[in-house]
């Protein structure tokens, strides 16, 4: 059974850009899902959808929330762009989303330290992001998005801006995240390496407007080393 499902789904944008038609995506639990397809053909957009940011013009998107009495549940999203508040140290962006749901600082902290130490940035959590690197920047926006504990783990091209050797690191550490928490993962790319090398699954998406052209189930991925 599927957790997030998208039926019949379009979308169009208030300038009359159609983004999806008729997107038909089940995200089974557990997976790892890569959505893959040229720039444009709307990935973003239907990621989007499945975090409940913006809403679909026509079909269904449904999303199955887990126990309410369970902690997991939520959704974490991670953008292209580590957009983290320059002023604030790493701790407190990872903060940010518990602070959102009215968690203090105090209550919050073990829950900061151990996202931080899943993405092996525990020494950092008093630093500034001016003071860490690209590749470090984004795994405290990874951190971030694991501060709700999710159990959908949402990312558009995360690694697009990063060197490439950076972005095989975090392909890598990514794996070795998932497979410890056990979430499901839906992961934006345009990348065919990348989709390859981490998905279970890619979902091929054709220029737009939006539409699934086909599907491919991949071996279970195995970290490098
Ligand atoms: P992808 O993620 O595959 O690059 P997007 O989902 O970002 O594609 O975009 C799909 C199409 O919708 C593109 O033509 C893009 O220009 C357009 N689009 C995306 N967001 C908006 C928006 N807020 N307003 C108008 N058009 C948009
Ligand atoms: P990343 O893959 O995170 O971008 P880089 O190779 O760009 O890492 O690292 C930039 C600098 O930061 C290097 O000197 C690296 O040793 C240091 N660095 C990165 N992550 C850590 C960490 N977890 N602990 C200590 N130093 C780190």
């Amino acid at each position: 059974e599927p957790v997030v499902s998208l039926s019949g789904v379009g979308k169009t944008f208030s300038n009359g850009t159609m983004a999806l038609d008729n997107l038909n995506l089940d995200v089974f639990p557990g997976e790892f899902l890569s959505l893959l397809g040229p720039s444009g053909c709307g990935k973003s957009t239907a990621l989007r959808l499945m975090a409940g940011l913006g809403r679909a013009t026509c079909g269904e998107v449904s999303i199955v929330r887990h126990d309410p009495g369970e902690h997991r549940g939520d959704i974490g999203f991670v953008f292209q762009e580590p957009t983290l508040m320059p002023w604030a140290t790493v701790a407190d962006n990872v903060w940010l989303p518990l602070r959102l749901k009215g968690v203090s600082r105090a209550k919050a902290d073990p829950v900061i330290r151990d996202s931080l130490a899943l993405v092996g940035l525990a020494a950092f959590a008093g630093a500034y992001p001016r003071e860490l690197s690209g590749g470090m920047k984004m795994r405290v926006s990874i951190a971030r998005a694991l501060a709700t504990k999710p159990s959908i783990l949402l990312m558009d091209e995360p690694f697009a801006a990063l060197d490439e050797i950076t972005r095989f690191r975090l392909n890598d550490d990514l794996l070795r995240l998932k497979a410890e928490l056990g979430c499901t993962v839906v992961f934006v790319t345009h990348s065919v390496y990348e989709s390859v090398y981490m998905s279970s699954r890619i979902v091929v998406m054709a220029a737009r407007p939006g539409r699934v052209v086909s599907t491919i189930e991949v071996d279970a991925p195995m970290p490098r080393g």
